[in-house]
This record gives C-alpha cells, sequence and structure tokens, in this order.
C-alpha cells in the first residue's frame, strides 16, 4: 500500500510502497479514505516535542474509512467489518488506571497515539483498536469527519472543561483546523464570542462562521479585547507561548485560560500576581474521548457546524506541511486516498 513515511525526524516525507499491516487480536484494518492534516503532524515529523514518535512513524490522526478486517480471536468487538470509523488521536486507553475508570480516559497512564507512538492513517489502510475507533453517522461525510476527529474534538472538550456560560465571553485565538471549529462551539455554548488570528482570511472566516468580534492579533489586541469588556475563557490553539501570555492578559476575574496548541518552545511564563487576584484558572487540555467525539458528530449531523476543508494528494504532503506553516490553507486540509 502507499504510505507516507517520515524517515528520520526533521527530514521531508517520503511515499513509500509498505505491506498492509496486519491487525492483530482486538484490532481492525481500516482502509482509509480520508485523513486530515494536523498541525501535530508536523511537530511530530520534526520532533519538536519532549516525547520522540515512533520509528519510520506514518504520521496522521484524523483518518476515515471503512472497517475490512479484523484480527485474530474471539473477541466481541464493538465494530464491524464494512463500518465506517474514525481513527482518532486516542489510539487505545487501557480501561482500567484511575483516568479512564474516571471517564478520562484522555490520560489514561498507558495510552497509544495514532500517528505518534503507533502508525496512523496518512496511507491507504491503518490497523487500529477496535475499542477505539468511532462509528460515523452516514449523515456525516468522511471529508467532514476528518476534522472532526482531531480538530473538532480536542476544542470541543477544552470548552467544555472550562465551561463558558451564556453570559460569557470566550475567545479563541487562532482560527485554523482547531479554532475554525471551536469558535463553532463556543457559538454553540452560548457565549458571546472574540476571534483572533494574524492572517486576513482568517480573520473573514472568522466573521462568516458568525464570530461576534474579530481582533488582529497583529494589532494592538490587548487594548481592544480590554475594549470589548475582557473573555472568561481563552482557548488557546496557536503553538506560541506569546499567544497564551497575551490569551491569560485578556481574562477578566474568574477567567479560564486554556492550553491546546503544543509550541515546540516548551516553555510558558505566566504572572503569578494577576492570576491569584483574579483567580484565574489555567487548564491543559489533550483531545477527547470517544463520547466527546460521537458528540462531535452528532452536533454536525444536526447541522450546527461547518467543515472548511481542502482536499489533497498524499504525494503532496511536505508541500502541504510547507501551506500550513505559512498559514495559508483554507482551516484544514484533507488528503483523500
Ligand atoms: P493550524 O496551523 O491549522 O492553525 C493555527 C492558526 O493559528 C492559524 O490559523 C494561524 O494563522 C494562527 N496563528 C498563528 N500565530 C498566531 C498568533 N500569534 N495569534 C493568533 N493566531 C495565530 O494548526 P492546528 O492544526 O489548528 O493546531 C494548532 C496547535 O494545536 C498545534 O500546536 C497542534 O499540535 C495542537 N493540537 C493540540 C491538540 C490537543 O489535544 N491539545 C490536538 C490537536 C492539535
Ligand atoms: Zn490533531
Ligand atoms: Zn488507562
Amino acid at each position: 500500500m502507499k504510505a507516507a513515511v517520515v524517515p528520520s525526524l526533521g527530514a521531508p516525507l517520503e511515499i513509500r510502497d509498505v505491506p498492509v499491516p496486519e491487525p492483530g487480536p482486538g484490532q481492525v484494518l481500516v482502509r482509509i479514505e480520508t485523513c486530515g492534516l494536523c498541525h501535530t503532524d508536523i511537530h511530530a515529523a520534526r520532533g519538536e516535542w519532549p516525547v520522540q514518535p515512533k520509528d519510520l512513524l506514518v504520521p496522521g490522526h484524523e483518518g476515515v474509512g471503512t472497517i475490512e478486517a479484523v484480527g485474530p480471536g474471539d473477541d466481541e468487538l464493538p465494530v464491524q467489518v464494512g463500518q465506517r470509523v474514525a481513527l482518532p488521536w486516542l489510539g487505545h486507553a487501557c480501561g482500567h488506571c484511575r483516568s479512564c475508570v474516571a471517564g478520562w480516559e484522555t490520560y489514561c497512564t498507558a495510552p497509544s497515539y495514532m500517528g505518534y507512538t503507533m502508525d496512523g492513517s496518512y496511507a491507504e489502510h491503518a490497523v487500529a483498536w477496535a475499542s477505539h475507533v468511532v462509528p460515523v453517522p452516514d449523515s456525516v461525510s468522511s471529508r467532514d469527519a476528518s476534522p472532526l476527529t482531531c480538530a473538532g474534538v480536542t476544542t470541543y472538550k477544552g470548552l467544555k472543561v472550562a465551561a463558558p456560560q451564556p453570559g460569557e465571553t470566550a475567545m479563541v485565538v487562532g482560527i485554523g483546523g482547531l479554532g475554525h471549529l471551536g469558535l463553532q462551539y463556543a457559538r454553540i455554548f452560548g457565549s458571546r464570542t472574540i476571534a483572533v488570528d494574524v492572517h486576513d482570511d482568517k480573520l473573514q472566516l472568522a466573521k462568516d462562521l458568525g464570530a461576534d468580534h474579530v481582533v488582529d492579533g497583529r494589532g494592538d489586541q490587548q487594548a481592544e479585547i480590554e475594549a470589548l469588556g475582557g473573555v472568561d475563557v481563552a482557548l488557546v490553539t496557536v503553538p506560541s507561548p506569546a499567544a497564551m501570555r497575551a490569551a491569560h492578559a485578556a481574562l477578566n476575574p474568574n477567567g479560564r485560560l486554556v492550553l491546546v496548541g503544543l509550541p515546540a518552545d516548551n516553555r510558558l511564563e505566566l504572572p503569578v500576581f494577576e492570576t491569584v487576584l483574579k483567580g484565574i484558572s489555567v487548564i491543559g487540555s489533550l483531545v477527547g474521548t470517544r463520547n466527546d467525539l460521537a458528540d462531535c458528530f452528532d452536533l454536525h449531523s444536526r447541522g450546527l457546524t461547518r467543515v472548511v476543508t481542502e482536499g489533497r494528494r498524499l504525494e503532496d504532503v511536505n508541500a502541504c506541511f510547507d501551506e500550513v506553516l505559512a498559514g495559508e490553507v483554507p482551516a484544514r486540509l484533507v488528503f483523500e486516498m
């Protein structure tokens, strides 16, 4: 099968002909139809995070496709051959650590991550754990389901933990793959919304998606947000400590700063005094659970979200990485196998 492989960290990806992987017990083989390009895939291929991905990584954790085969064994699997499923970042969780038992499988102490610790969906086929793929409703196209599988569920969950109220203001910083969906979820939660980006087309996209206010991060962001009355929740999708600090400075008393972007520079300096005197919470948030993803598919089925994508060929993966880094893409690129 065709797959995009990271030959070594920091090197361009190579399109290779590799054997179709074989599912083990409890696993399924999925014929991939679409896979979104998450900014995480770029961090992974470059080895930018404190924990390194597997060797000869096949990235991709927004895969959607049809189950073609199941692994050996007589386990009763929750999915069947022929079913269309999504293959999210959380490839597997143990199911019995304290986090898993508490409903926080995303913080499992022994997780597998698709497209990071196990091969992902930048390929014609992928192997996934039957327990952790998520069925895609017929009413959701594969091309829409792909970005919902990471960008959607991550911002949905990030907002859920910060719980913006109808009378509050939620700010989404970065209106890219994640942020364009985060903005829509913030509206669904009923709060007033502010969108921040540094590219004209993203600011226009935020307006089109119904942002109440749009702030150009290249200008005097702080003064503009202050004039709008500050914010109660700030969801920062940009992998930039400076953007995180600016969002912290915009928070009202009892404000919640949700960190989602994962900068290569793994340090963030925040003022303690303002954090304490305003009772600010700083919350890290990683993707979402299988239930959260099912919620995202349901919201989309009900016509409440719009997924902005452009289709691409896997062969163009390196050019696509450059386009995303330049901020030139309309929200999410999706590889069509
Ligand atoms: P993206 O490149 O699609 O979007 C980033 C957006 O930020 C772009 O629209 C860009 O124009 C904008 N931007 C850049 N600098 C800015 C600034 N200073 N102020 C405001 N906007 C700015 O990326 P993405 O796929 O949405 O991913 C974003 C980050 O989230 C990455 O670091 C990724 O690894 C991380 N991520 C985290 C999780 C998680 O579970 N926590 C899940 C997925 C992705
Ligand atoms: Zn992702
Ligand atoms: Zn666990």
